[in-house]
């Protein structure tokens, strides 16, 4: 590897093979925060006297969003940052992770919210995953509708104006793929939505961490010296991603690129389905009043499921 920073005559520690930069370690850290800037103005993610509800999983994703956030943000006196880590109840998971979190704002003076599964559905994600039934859906699948609700009821309680959440390059690309193989197209033509186009009813929700590839999070982490929690989550087998991610990871290693090229062909798509004219109105869900596909939403079917 060559060994000087493509930005100054450092010696480079990185290079970010989608782009082709050779970095030092300054130039890592700036570029990382520059990325995020750019994606954020580029899809105007956040105005400049957001309440921002950052959701805080513990993870390096979360811990770089929140670090890299309020860098951004002590630029806008009037934004607020409110970390809110969602606990779903997985024991010796989520709860080591949770003390990570607290680690982690604690060290910006920021405090966290947390808030339950259990207090907000009765049960526990570990509860719910011993009461399931042979037909029923994956952990992973409870587990993202239910913390999907949480949070926007975090964030209404909080009266947010907008939820930053830690999605990373990797991770989009594999939901598009994943999108696709389901046959969810209309889920593809969500991808970066503009806030304007957000669903009604509910609190918008935005990407920042989106044109940052997983690697560029570890190594921002690992330089910075950010703490937070690294053990896969014990249902992780579980999901559909994981199946994706080694065919993905081997794409981008033969073709650096691949996974941006993914993202920027569902934000294509995102573009030309809110051109067209379309009948996918939704409807108000019977029981909870949020905005749903269906007469009663995927959350509320799952949890009249559980509790018989
Ligand atoms: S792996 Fe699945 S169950 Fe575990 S935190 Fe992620 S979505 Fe939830
Ligand atoms: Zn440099
Ligand atoms: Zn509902």
């Amino acid at each position: 590897m060559q060994s000087v920073c493509s930005k100054c005559d450092k010696p480079a520690v990185y290079l970010r093979r989608y782009t082709s930069e050779r970095l030092c370690k300054t130039c890592l850290v700036q570029t990382t925060i520059d990325r995020v800037r750019r994606t954020i103005n580029r899809h105007k993610m956040l105005e400049e006297d957001d309440r921002i509800v950052v959701a805080i999983s513990g993870g390096k994703d979360s811990a770089v969003l929140l670090h890299i956030l309020y860098q951004i943000e002590s630029n806008f006196s009037k934004s607020e940052l409110i970390p809110v880590t969602i606990d779903e109840g997985i024991k010796g998971y989520r709860d080591k992770a949770l003390n990570a979190a607290k680690e982690m704002t604690r060290s910006l003076n920021l405090s966290l919210e947390v808030i339950s599964f259990k207090d907000l559905f009765d049960y526990s994600l570990d509860e719910l995953v011993k009461m399931r039934t042979d037909n029923s859906l994956g952990a992973c699948s409870y587990c993202g509708v239910l913390r999907r609700r949480a949070l926007n009821e975090a964030g209404e309680k909080i009266e947010a104006d907008v939820i930053a959440v830690g999605h990373n390059l990797d991770d989009e690309a594999q939901t598009v793929l994943m999108n696709i193989m389901r046959g969810d197209s209309r889920r593809i033509a969500r991808t970066n939505v503009p806030r304007s186009r957000s669903i009604e009813g509910l609190i918008p929700r935005v990407k920042p961490l989106t044109e940052l590839s997983e690697r560029d999070i570890v190594a921002y982490s690992h330089l910075l010296g950010l703490v937070y929690h690294d053990v896969p989550c014990p249902y992780s087998g579980e999901a559909y991603r994981n199946d994706l991610k080694p065919f993905l990871n081997d794409m981008e290693h033969k073709r650096p690129g691949t996974l941006l090229a993914i993202l920027r062909s569902a934000e294509a798509m995102t573009e030309a389905f809110l051109a067209t004219p379309s009948d996918w109105s939704l409807k108000t869900c019977e029981r909870c009043n949020s905005p749903s596909p269906s007469k009663v939403c995927k959350a509320c079917k799952m949890l009249e499921e559980i509790r018989g």
